[in-house]
């Protein structure tokens, strides 16, 4: 087999990728989860004392629905809870079948609301994560030797150096720039360097486009990219954002992340397919019952991930992932294997207007549909903790420069009513001048709050 023709290949791992949709599957996960449930029996006894709590050992799961019907979600709190009586450190090495001298590389959350989620990595660890990414940037045409401009934040965040390992791991050539260094510095080193690929959040792509005249005297289309791999926010599934970043660009436009996977090269997004199926146990649930979800096209629920190999340094068992998503198990339209899945918010974002349940990601494509009359920045205005709002929902919205008077008036009609249609509820909007939100080329977050 030629060299060249190799490269054609459909999965980075021919052995795995084009059987994650067969019974066969099934029955190397059962055995899989069967010996990583006794390996973190054994070593790690933050997961065996959950086990305990519940009345389980490892050998009294028979079929794969055994697990979800003994052990709970694993949450936040029951990690903080952890983390409170046993500090950072120690709780972390609880939580995995391995000696702490054996990390080789500790990231973090950002941890919005406080205390930093350590993301310890033991070589098994990485073997893991190095695969699963490999899949993932291969089924995004990401070949060997690419260079890959890396526009994520490298600080501490999971998506910064880790990723970037990954993707040198795979054979590729990441230029570590990260987010931080601001967008001219980042647009400046891509045209030196000629990247053909851009690691970033969807909303730092777009602001890139709107600083790139200014801070390199052409657009970003200039620079040559062909792929552009986001994550850490819905908009490459946002099909107005995913349609303004990839005209802009001259670039296909991917998303990753969530629970092990990412999106496919079909023209309309078919949300992200799962291509770690062999190492990992997907499940949803109600997040306010705790009962699963069965996995059929459009079952909706809170997202959980076991993770079956390795030593538990990456994943858990039955870890919620905070995220409110949505499969689809039959076939994709491009052919490529794996399950799908979409993230429809966060659990944590849900709002609940009346009967009406309203995700921020919902309105941030809404109102980019009506780009380019907004900027497509906004904020919503919460007076009490969500979820629940009390009617209206206010929203602040910037408008594009020059819309006023009779345009605004027109405008703000036409918003409101596709809201009433499409989310079934009515915002009372305030308008902001363009510019007037802070931009961050990180995760945005949606909400202003005005409670304590
Ligand atoms: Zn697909």
């Amino acid at each position: 087999m030629s060299a060249s023709h190799d490269r054609d290949r459909p999965y980075w791992n021919m052995q795995i990728e084009p059987f994650l949709d067969t019974p066969q599957l099934r029955d190397l996960q059962l055995h899989r989860l069967r010996t990583h449930l006794a390996r973190l029996y054994e070593g790690a006894p933050f997961w065996r004392e959950r086990m305990q709590r519940h009345g389980m050992q490892p050998r009294d799961v028979h079929r794969l629905e055994d697990l979800g019907r003994m052990l709970p979600p694993c949450r936040k709190h029951d990690l903080r809870e952890d983390v409170e009586k046993h500090g950072t450190i120690g709780s972390m090495e609880r939580m995995i079948a391995a000696p702490m001298d054996e990390l080789k590389l500790l990231a973090a959350t950002s941890g919005t609301t406080g205390e930093p989620t350590p993301y310890p990595f033991t070589p098994a660890g990485m073997a893991v994560m190095n695969e699963t990414w490999a899949r993932v940037f291969w089924r995004c045409g990401i070949r060997p030797g690419d260079r890959i401009l890396h526009g994520f934040g490298l600080s501490m965040f999971i998506g910064g150096v880790p990723l970037l390992m990954s993707a040198s791991a795979m054979g590729a050539c990441p230029i570590p720039v990260g987010a931080e260094v601001g967008a001219e510095r980042l647009l400046k080193i891509g045209q030196i360097f000629k990247p053909r690929v851009l690691f970033c959040t969807p909303s730092f792509a777009e602001y890139l486009i709107e600083a790139a005249p200014k801070a390199i005297g052409a657009p970003v289309s200039s620079l040559g990219i062909r792929i552009i791999l986001s994550g850490g926010e819905p908009g490459a599934g946002l099909p107005e954002v995913r349609r303004r970043i990839e005209s802009a660009w001259g670039a296909r436009l991917f998303d990753m992340g969530g629970a092990g996977g990412g999106s496919c090269d079909w023209h309309d997004y078919q949300g992200m397919h799962n291509v770690a199926v062999d190492g990992s146990i997907f499940e949803l649930v109600d997040p306010e019952t705790d009962a699963p979800i069965a996995l059929e096209d459009g079952a909706r629920g809170e997202s959980c991930l076991s993770t079956i190999i390795g030593d538990g340094s990456v994943g858990g068992l039955r870890t919620s992932l905070g995220d409110v998503m949505e499969v689809a198990m039959s076939p994709c339209p491009c052919g490529r294997t794996g399950f799908r899945y979409r993230i429809v918010g966060r659990v944590d974002d849900m709002l609940k207007v009346k009967g009406a349940i309203v995700y921020p990601a919902a309105l941030d494509n809404l109102i980019a549909a009506f780009h380019p009359r907004v900027t497509g920045e906004f904020r919503i205005v919460l007076d009490e903790p969500p979820p629940r709002v009390t009617p209206p929902l206010k929203l602040k919205i910037e408008h594009a420069p020059g819309i006023a008077g009779e345009a605004l008036a027109q405008l703000e009609g036409e918003l409101i009513e596709r809201m009433r249609s499409e989310l079934r509820v009515t915002p009372a909007i305030t308008w902001l001048a363009p510019e007037t939100l802070p931009r961050t080329g990180r995760k945005t977050d949606f909400f202003e709050r005005n409670y304590r």
